[in-house]
């Protein structure tokens, strides 16, 4: 199994996913009695951080399985961002997994395979693998090998000490590695003899066919005594999903990036639970329980409920955030009605947190973090137009607006973004609400 693959690929996508919208909260913001503190990019909202906090200790001391969480509360009241908040407390490692329910109606696989993809992403497997690791500060690296052009693959790094020298073929692809990155005199490196993995500065490069040659015969240097072959072992986390993937025949390792991954058959999923239970017994590997958030959770049918209802009670089970802004509704796929549209025997599993509409104070302090995260200066005027925006439209829509208002700024070539920006931007993007009024203006238009 290759998990260093899957890993790399992981590190491509969180460089991706780091400019999201909620990408300024770092976790929930509780101190040690559990109460809010305006931290961690985290704003008001405090009864349901408290609330989720509390869920987080309940976690730890391993209280919670079999129950899961629900969030009610309007659209736009932080649902998304405390279970978010609550997958960053949980640790660096776990998972977040956010859906709407609606997405898991589609062609290409079945609903319960959606909903078991979510789950399988949610989970997170930390595997230690021992591998020889050679470590050191370069004083020398003397690389050998035949000219440039030859094409040949083979060539020499050697690793000097003060008084000792050590030579490993390491193969010419990674030498070109080496000297593609300029490794030089006085850098760390390690270098994962199994994988071809170099390590420099924290930056990590594998062997690849890409690489240019830089020189046939390039001097750097090496690694005092006793460092060498000091780091033994190394640790790759990933999802149960990404290994799902990674070992199905049909889909293989690209399936990662397309997103195109399609069903996973079952005796794929059985090998790996086995193989990764074999890996916990050994000690090779440890679970990482995440977060799976389930938005608009009354779009869900009965089937789907029944089926969260048992994949509560697995031992691989994420922490299962539901969010519902709905009161009584009807259950989908049924003619009974339920308090979320969530049948009653799975309401009961449920620790039920409500959220509530923030204050226009606070509204203001979260406009004034995401300016902060989005690198951009905004006048006095400037925040109280936007503050106003949030007020009287939404959160939502008061966020988007600062991109785009940011953006007539630097058109006009303005250096502060002014009331005046967002009061373009205001004329020229309707929100939800200018929107729904125009098109109940004019309705019969859009009637065909
Ligand atoms: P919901 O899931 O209830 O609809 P949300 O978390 O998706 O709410 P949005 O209305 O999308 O909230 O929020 C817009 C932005 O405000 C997002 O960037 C979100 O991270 C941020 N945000 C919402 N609540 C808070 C909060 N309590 N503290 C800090 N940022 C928040």
């Amino acid at each position: 199994m290759d998990v260093a693959k899957i890993s790399e690929a992981k590190d491509l996508q969180t460089r991706m996913e780091r400019i999201g919208a909620h990408s300024h909260i770092r976790g929930l913001g509780l101190n040690d009695s559990l109460e809010a503190r305006a931290s961690e990019g985290m704003v008001g909202q405090s009864k349901a951080r408290k609330g989720v906090g509390i869920i987080y200790q309940m976690i730890k001391e391993g209280n919670l399985s079999g129950r899961g969480v629900l969030l009610a509360g309007q659209p736009g009241t932080g649902k998304t961002a405390i279970a978010m908040g609550l997958a960053q407390t949980l640790g660096a490692e776990a998972a977040f997994t956010s859906i709407a329910a609606s997405e898991i109606y589609s062609h290409e696989m079945s609903k319960t395979e959606a909903l078991t993809q979510a789950i399988r992403r949610s989970i997170a497997v930390r595997i230690k693998e021992e591998t020889e690791m050679i470590e050191g500060e370069v004083i020398e690296i003397q690389i050998d090998r035949p000219a440039s052009g030859t094409g040949s693959k083979s060539g020499k790094l050697t690793l000097k000490t003060t008084d000792m020298e050590t030579v490993y073929d390491l193969g010419g692809k990674m030498i070109d590695a080496l000297t593609k990155e300029k490794v030089t005199s006085g850098d760390v490196i390690t270098i994962d003899k199994a994988t071809g993995r170099i390590t420099r500065l924290g930056r990590s490069f594998t062997r690849s066919k890409d690489f240019e040659v830089v020189g046939s015969n390039v001097k750097f240097v090496q690694c005092p005594e006793g460092e060498l072959q000091k780091r033994k072992e190394v640790v790759h986390t990933v999802n149960l999903h990404e290994i799902d993937v990674i070992n199905s025949r049909n889909q293989g390792f690209m399936a990662l990036f397309s997103g195109d991954t399609g069903e996973i058959k079952p005796e794929v999923r059985e090998q790996i639970n086995t193989k990764v239970g074999e890996w916990r017994e050994e000690g090779k590997a440890e679970i990482v329980p995440g977060v799976l958030f389930i938005d608009e959770v009354h779009m869900l049918d009965i089937e789907c409920f029944s089926f969260l209802n048992q994949a509560m009670e697995n031992e691989l089970a994420p922490i299962i955030i539901m969010a519902s802004n709905r009161g009584i509704t009807t259950i989908r796929g049924t003619d009974q009605s339920s308090p979320h549209g969530i049948p009653i025997d799975l309401l009961d599993r449920l620790l039920i947190i409500p959220t509530v509409p923030y204050s226009e104070d606070e509204i203001r302090k979260i406009l004034k973090i995401r300016l902060e995260e989005e690198d951009v200066d905004m006048s006095d005027d400037g925040l109280d137009a936007l503050t106003r925006l949030g007020v009287e439209t939404s959160l939502r829509y008061a966020i988007q607006t600062i991109t785009t208002s940011a953006l007539v700024c630097a058109k006009r070539k303005g250096s502060q973004v002014e009331a005046q920006d967002i009061a373009k931007v205001y004329s020229l993007f309707v929100d939800v609400q200018r929107s729904t009024q125009y098109l109940q203006e004019y309705n019969e238009m859009y009637m065909f």
